[in-house]
């Protein structure tokens, strides 16, 4: 059975490794968040924003062309086609209300890509509620159009300057002014990632997904349960809502597809679960990347969405124990796959989604299986990239 417990733990991941300064932020988030989503007015509220602003149910698409090719029934579970184009507004939709509910007047984010501190933007402006998010100074020069965006939200960026002025330093700034601001400030976390309760919080949010594809593979299949569930790991917050139904039906494969870089051992990689070791990283304990004597190692994938040292609690307990299964994909893989569904299926996927579509090459699999694959964005934020590497990739997939 895989459940957390009541002090935050899958297994022996997870829990709330916090300085003393954020206990009482964190203890009153902890104490509420459970009763708080399971009031009928707030799962209303909840519900009617994911159907008329977000644009749920996301559609379960039966990929004919990419099917015949892999010669299995292959279905994509489309977040691509929320507003603002990934799974991540399903959370910051739903911890804004929680802010709200909790009486909280001012929202702080932290963001690396750019695309969680879009989504937060996007959802305090719909709320009118002020928002600050946290980006590394290096981050804000190469993500400029989501710097643009989240400014045209009338969300207020604050560089990040100390550090490698990347994701790490613009958390460690998020958490300071959290400490600084407990009383009218709620930090929306972008991933399963953090202190509990974050990691469980967040995969509630994200649930929605498996909860639709349990009624939409029943509808398509005549049954609610796929052979395997495909999903990329950045923090891993689209897989734990793509697995989240699925957790205890030891039927379904679970399959995570971790970024490899330039590959696993060119010390240029995100591949946590091969090279991490149990640490603590922003909050909780789980598999991160890091030296013998516990200096965090930087990662790099071409994937910013997938460009973290660990991952949540939830998966390093999941692979620990056997659960799901991970997979690794190069940058060049990813590269290779996003050219190739564009050209099969007219959907350009995002560069993190990317890695997943790669694993169906890498994976064992029957005839007969019925495979998901969760869509978790869409590519426009990577065009440039693709276009970078376009020559190359043309000559292979044409
Ligand atoms: C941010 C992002 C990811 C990685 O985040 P998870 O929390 O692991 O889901 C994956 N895909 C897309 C499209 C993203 O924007």
């Amino acid at each position: 059975m895989i459940a957390i417990n009541d002090k935050g733990y899958y297994g022996e991941f997870g829990g709330a490794y916090i300085p003393e300064m954020l206990h009482p932020n964190i203890e009153e988030l902890r104490r509420q968040y459970v009763q708080v989503m399971e009031e009928p007015e707030f799962q209303r509220e909840f519900r009617m924003l994911l159907k008329d602003y977000v644009g749920r149910p996301s559609p379960l698409y039966l990929a004919e062309r990419l099917s015949e090719h892999y010669k299995v029934t292959i279905y994509l579970k489309r977040e691509d086609l929320n507003h603002t184009g990934a799974h991540k507004i399903n959370n910051t939709v739903g911890q804004i209300l929680m802010a709200k509910r909790l009486g909280k007047t001012r929202i702080i984010a932290e963001t690396g890509a750019g695309q969680h501190g879009v989504a937060t933007a996007t959802v305090c402006a719909l709320m009118g509620i002020q928002c600050i998010v946290y980006m590394g100074a290096v981050d804000i020069k190469r993500q400029a159009p989501n710097v643009s965006r989240m400014r045209m939200l009338g969300a207020e960026v604050r560089p990040a300057t100390s550090g490698s002025q990347t994701l790490k330093d613009a958390t460690n700034e998020a958490i300071r002014d959290w400490i600084n601001n407990p009383e009218d400030t709620h930090y929306i976390i972008g991933s399963v990632v953090g202190p509990h309760p974050y990691p469980d919080m967040v995969a509630r949010f994200q649930s929605v997904i498996s909860e639709e594809m349990k009624l939409q593979l029943e509808q398509h299949t005549g049954r609610e349960n796929p052979n395997a569930i495909i999903a990329c790991v950045g923090g891993g917050s689209n897989a734990a809502g793509a697995y989240y139904h699925y957790l205890n039906e030891t039927d379904v494969r679970l399959i995570a597809v971790e970024a490899a870089g330039h590959g696993i051992h060119s010390g240029e990689s995100a591949a946590t679960s091969v090279l991490g070791t149990k640490g603590i990283i922003h909050g909780s304990r789980t598999l991160l990347m890091q030296t013998p004597d516990g200096q965090i190692i930087e990662p790099y994938s071409l994937s910013a969405g997938l460009d973290y040292p660990g991952i949540g609690p939830l998966h390093a307990h999941l692979i620990a124990s056997g659960r799901a299964e991970a997979i690794s994909i190069t940058d060049e893989e990813a590269l290779a796959s996003a050219y190739f569904l564009s050209r099969r299926e007219g959907i350009i996927p995002a560069l993190e989604t990317a890695h997943a579509f790669a694993a169906l090459d890498k994976m064992q699999y029957q005839p007969e299986d019925v495979i998901v694959v969760c869509l978790s964005g869409r590519g426009d934020k990577d065009l440039d990239t693709y276009i970078h590497h376009f020559d190359r990739f043309q000559k292979q997939t044409s």
